[in-house]
């Protein structure tokens, strides 16, 4: 069996393990990246925001995403009852990006492996990790296998996980944790969007509430193409009967926002199934190893979070890992654990919101305070690690403690217009 030498094994070439592997390559260390699929492939996660621009840019691989002509986001715009809340990323708290991309993953995943192929990385495609033996010092001898069944080793001095759903290293090492949150499905399809012209601007996601805990996702293309999905328990799906092509249309004329504009579109394929997506890890890192992206935790896509920790988690790990090779001492737990979990924590609050309501509370309140939307912007943005933003540094009180406030408030105006409104509470 042929055994290949390199300094990192990168395993998974979506974009945690594209920014990861440029990043060790740029610093001058052997980099070999296996990717079970060949590409272009399906995945979802197609709204991004502003903060993985950053991650890109340091990686080099920005151009080659600018090059693909992606759908370019300058906000967020949330809808309830035809009331809408728009947050444009230009208001945000902190310095930073103020736009990002909607972009065909398909494309995007693509356009990112080419940018780190044109590095000098080469990506190997259609080739599986089957089994990894990790010795004393960290190193590892780990088994591949291709399309062909043809059996391959890569002796390595390190490894980055960024195996995304496949999980590899959780798996054949036992790391695998429950979430604590609730297990949630989506139901999803690209349509040909002849009518978006009649609500919505192609230039932001919109998230419609649909129930209190079911939203849709419309995430327009520069194509003419738009993405839909509805996202709620599995209890509330099976109240619909048929196939998921007849589920979703039936969905889709159950939501007067979206009702009139997709009556009937051409559906571009059979509606896909995710379900019970939200996982963890027991740890992030380990005696030779560090995962980055979905590997680690996943928690929902409400927020369009996930390409933008996958991003920054290999920008973090990333360099830790350079370190490591050029011998320094790095304390994994501090750098990279808390660094990450900093950001994973304060979406988990702010998904946590959602789903209890306090953040639909806060969205579509009247009057709102610019200074606090400003605030709350810079998360939707992905800016989740700037704890000089009290609404990132205290994340597990601030929501509800303004949502109390604002139902607060509310109710009082209710006494004092002498009931007046009642319509309206
Ligand atoms: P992936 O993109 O999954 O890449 C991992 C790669 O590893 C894959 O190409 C896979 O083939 C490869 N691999 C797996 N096993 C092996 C193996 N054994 N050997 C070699 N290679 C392997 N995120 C957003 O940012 N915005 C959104 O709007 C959004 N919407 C979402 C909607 C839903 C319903 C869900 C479930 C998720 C959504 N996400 C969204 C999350 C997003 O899909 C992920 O967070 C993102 O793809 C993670 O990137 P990654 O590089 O970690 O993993």
């Amino acid at each position: 069996m042929q055994t290949i030498k390199t300094d990192v094994l990168i395993i998974g070439a979506g974009p945690a393990g594209t920014v990861a592997g440029a990043l060790v390559n740029k610093a001058g260390f052997n980099v070999y990246v296996v990717e079970k699929m060949k590409f272009p492939r399906f995945v979802i996660g197609e709204s991004l925001l502003p903060r993985c621009m950053e991650a890109l840019e340091e990686a080099g691989l920005l151009e080659s995403v600018l090059q693909q002509g992606f759908q370019r986001k300058t906000g967020a715009k949330f809808v309830r009852d035809g009331v809408i809340c728009d947050y444009s990323f230009s208001d945000q708290f902190t310095d930073g990006w103020d736009h990002a991309y909607q972009v065909t993953r398909a494309d995007f995943d693509l356009a990112l492996a080419n940018g780190l192929q044109a590095q000098g990385v080469p990506v190997h495609y259609e080739t599986s990790v089957t089994a990894i033996q990790f010795r004393e010092d960290g190193s590892s001898i780990t088994t591949l296998v291709d399309a062909d069944g043809q059996e391959a080793q890569v002796e390595a001095r390190f490894i980055i996980d960024a195996s995304g759903y496949g999980r590899v290293i959780p798996r054949l090492f036992g790391l695998e944790r429950p979430s604590n949150l609730p297990p949630r499905k989506a139901l999803f399809v690209h349509i040909k969007d002849e009518n978006r012209q009649m609500d919505d601007e192609p230039d932001r996601i919109t998230i419609v509430v649909h129930k209190p805990d079911v939203w849709v996702w419309i995430i327009p293309f520069a194509t003419g193409i738009t993405s839909v999905g509805f996202v709620g328990s599995p209890a509330f799906f099976e109240k619909y009967q048929g196939t998921d092509e007849e589920v979703l249309r039936a969905l889709i004329a159950d939501e007067p926002y979206i009702a009139k504009r997709m009556e009937g579109v051409a559906f571009l394929w059979e509606p896909k199934v995710l379900q019970s997506w939200s996982v963890t890890t027991e740890k992030f890192y380990g005696n030779g190893f560090v995962l980055t992206g979905n590997v680690t935790e996943f928690l929902d896509p409400v927020f369009s979070s996930g390409v933008t920790l996958a991003t920054v988690s290999s920008q973090i790990a990333g360099n830790l890992v350079v370190r490591h090779l050029k011998g320094e001492k790095v304390d994994w737990e501090k750098d990279y654990t808390e660094a990450m979990m900093q950001g994973v924590n304060t979406f988990r609050s702010y998904v946590m919101s959602w789903y209890d309501t306090s953040l639909h509370t806060i969205f579509f309140a009247e009057n709102q305070d610019p200074e606090i939307k400003r605030k709350i912007c810079s998360v939707l943005a992905g800016y989740v690690w700037d704890t000089s933003n009290d609404y990132v540094k205290d994340h597990e009180t601030v929501l509800h403690k303004l949502a109390r406030t604002i139902k607060l408030r509310d109710s009082i105006s209710y006494i004092n217009s002498g009931f007046k409104n009642e319509e309206d509470k």
